[in-house]
């Protein structure tokens, strides 16, 4: 039974990640995400439903369109793969390892196990559309922002009320302050406004230890990445999108911070 509904999850997951791709390419372009349906950018050919299936279609059309043979980006099967993993990683870690006996419903875990997809998904569709345009969407910093306080606002979320706001006040100004010393200091932006907001959702979903979990991790990761890049390039002022990086120190900090903060005993 377990099995079965973590794959189910997984599944769930990988259409999920077929959306979030039609979201990362649309958005930025300002594309209805509804209309038209999805086409070849090369040939306009009209992508039938079995041609969409997640993962399926691409390992079936060999990663390229089955008409003009243009390679279909190694990115929308790895989105799609992403998702449909973590959405089964969130159904096991919320739910399934706190409810073994899956007979009786657990409504606190239900909303625990929703939130978590949700943080997820708002950071999945953020990152890559951050990879690409180095930019971060105010719509779902500002949406993911409230959706982390309406949680907040149930018995049954990450964090109460209290330390949603706190988290929010802390994502926005700490990272402000930063952001107002290198611009006096060193003329330039150490940290984009964007990601400054992106800190604040964080701390709406899990308060002030989860902005610090995600700029510390996120800190740590970004920088073991672009060591090899600045030392190729010999270039300090090497540019990388943090957004990314931020996310998954956030998810990091959702998964393990219960742990790290009694390892710390904070
Ligand atoms: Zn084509």
């Amino acid at each position: 039974m377990t099995i079965f509904i973590l794959l189910i999850s997984f599944v769930l997951g990988t259409i999920f990640g077929s959306l979030f791709n039609v979201l990362i390419y649309r958005l930025p372009r300002n594309e209805s995400v509804v209309y038209p349906g999805s086409k070849c950018p090369s040939c306009g050919h009209k992508i039938k439903a079995y041609e969409n299936i997640p993962i399926i279609s691409y390992i079936f059309l060999k990663g390229r369109c089955s008409s003009c043979k243009t390679k279909i980006p190694f990115r929308y099967p790895i989105v799609e793969a992403l998702t449909g993993f973590y959405f089964a990683l969130c159904v096991y870690a919320f739910y399934i390892k706190n409810n073994p006996d899956l007979s009786i419903l657990n409504i606190k875990d239900i909303v625990k196990t929703i939130e978590a997809l949700m943080f997820g998904s708002i950071l999945i569709v953020q990152s890559f559309i951050d990879l690409d345009w180095f930019i971060l969407l105010d719509s779902f910093n500002y949406g993911g922002l409230a959706i982390g306080l309406l949680f907040s606002l149930t018995p049954y979320g990450f964090v109460d009320i209290k330390s949603s706001i706190l988290g929010i006040l802390f994502g926005g100004l700490l990272p402000f302050s930063i952001y107002y010393i290198y611009l006096k200091v060193r003329k330039m932006e150490g940290l984009g406004i964007g990601d400054i907001k992106l800190l604040a959702m964080i701390g709406a979903f899990g308060g002030v230890y989860m902005v610090l979990g995600a700029m510390f991790f996120g800190s740590v990761i970004g920088l073991l990445i672009s060591i090899p890049t600045i030392i190729k390039n010999k270039n300090m002022q090497y540019y990388i999108p943090f957004g990314p990086f931020l996310s998954i120190g956030a998810i990091i900090w959702m998964f393990l911070g219960n742990q790290i903060e009694r390892a710390l005993w904070i």
